[in-house]
């Protein structure tokens, strides 16, 4: 149930959509994302330094690109040497990547950020759109938290405890 929950968030992340409601078209141009889902209202921006994610994410793909691209150059080559120009097409597709991936980068992150750490009320969702899951994990939660009390009475007067004393009379 949870790993579904995940994957369809991230399935949206994978798409440049809203992890919460899936809307499209969240960037003005190719690296200028909105703010807030047009639709939902979520507020990208859940925590200072919340792109840190999404670069870290971008430049490491990026390296392991421009890594496979030379071994593949290295490969075809061989046995003959690559050339000079091998590094600078490396560098290339390395930044191109970079660009390539950028909005991708932005809206995976918000998913993965999403899966990890539910909805809560300052992220300002408009009504209607939480995630179900969320508001069973709230409602639960609210079960839950009625439950301490009865069991703390339950450990503090255990029913033995009530005939024991009651016994003796
Ligand atoms: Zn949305």
């Amino acid at each position: 149930m949870a790993s579904s929950r995940a994957g369809a968030i991230l399935k949206r992340g994978f798409l440049r959509r809203c992890p919460v409601c899936g809307r499209g078209h969240l960037f003005k141009h190719w690296t200028k994302m909105v703010a807030r889902c047009p639709r939902c209202a979520y507020h990208f921006h859940r925590a200072p330094g919340q792109w840190l994610g999404s670069w870290f994410l971008n430049v490491c793909l990026a390296q392991m690109i421009g890594v496979l691209f030379l071994i593949i150059a290295v490969i075809a080559a061989w046995p003959e040497p690559v050339g000079a120009g091998v590094a600078v097409g490396a560098v290339l597709v390395t930044a191109l990547w970079v660009l390539f991936f950028f909005p991708f980068s932005r809206t995976i992150w918000c998913a993965i950020d999403l899966a990890m750490k539910p909805l809560d009320f300052g992220d300002d969702v408009a009504p209607g759109f939480e995630l179900q899951d969320e508001i069973d994990t709230f409602l639960a939660e609210q079960t839950r938290a009625g439950t301490p009390e009865s069991e703390q009475e339950r450990a503090e007067h255990p029913p033995g405890d009530a005939e024991d004393g009651k016994a003796p009379s």
